[in-house]
């Protein structure tokens, strides 16, 4: 059964590192292929208090959008959760250039833990096990950054990581479910979504089901669900808002 499962829909700084909700990533299986996208801190225990469905050593491959910490700071622990401390190599980590060269968030001596290191890149083309993944553009945002659009034998999921709106973002994100975070809940300078460049994402796309997560204080403390209770209303698309440990059958 193809499912996504949130281990945690905290976003950006402050609710992130005083762990207002949880920071884990997701959980993705999508044709028998289980992918664990942006593993941020507590990405293990969240995955370890639900292990008979959530093993580690079961996970094909790890995606980080980007380096920033909250999305990539269990990627470490989780290679080697997922090798079993190296001792049954195997898996296949994807990320940009910037998580693996200089001033790596990956380290080094785990990398030959996994079967392979896939460097992600603007326009680049993947596949894991029985799906098939894209990177379409290069996001706006502080260091290399890129969202995703997972193919499944039966269903696609789109995921707009971290980024500043730019014109035609919503065009390369065409997938049935679209997760998309949402950090902020009014305009900012920072390069991160609001609400509102939400809400015309889905208007133009219009998926059959909408996930807003990665939510920063402001988003937290006007109740998400609330929130996307009104999208639903006056985008006539269903929206949800995340919440941690949340389950979604495709
Ligand atoms: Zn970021």
């Amino acid at each position: 059964m193809d499912n996504i499962i949130f281990l945690g829909t905290a976003g950006a700084r402050f609710a992130v590192f005083r762990q207002i909700r949880a920071s884990g990533g997701i959980w993705i299986t999508l044709s028998d292929t289980q992918i664990l996208l942006d593993p941020g801190p507590g990405a293990l225990v969240k995955c370890l208090k639900n292990r008979s469905e959530l093993d580690p050593t079961k996970l094909d491959g790890i995606i980080l959008s980007h380096r920033h910490l909250d999305h990539s700071a269990d990627i470490n622990v989780m290679i080697e959760a997922m090798t079993q401390g190296g001792s049954k190599p195997h898996g296949v980590i994807f990320a940009p250039e910037d998580a693996l060269e200089e001033d790596p968030v990956i380290f080094r001596y785990l990398r030959k833990y996994v079967k392979r290191i896939e460097i992600l890149k603007e326009k680049g083309e993947y596949q894991l096990k029985n799906i098939k993944f894209n990177t379409p553009i290069r996001h706006q945002h502080s260091s290399e950054t890129y969202g995703i659009n997972f193919s499944g034998e039966k269903n696609t999921i789109s995921y707009i990581a971290d980024t500043k709106y730019f014109p035609k973002l919503e065009s390369y994100y065409k997938g049935d479910t679209l997760i998309i975070n949402v950090v902020r809940l009014e305009p900012s300078n920072i390069e991160h979504l609001c609400l509102q460049e939400a809400k015309r994402i889905i208007l133009i796309n219009k998926p059959k089901l909408a996930i807003l997560s990665h939510f920063g204080l402001t988003m937290i403390k006007a109740k998400p669900w609330e929130l996307a209770a009104k999208l639903q209303k006056e985008t006539g698309v269903e929206v949800r808002a995340a919440s941690d440990g949340m389950r979604i059958e495709l």
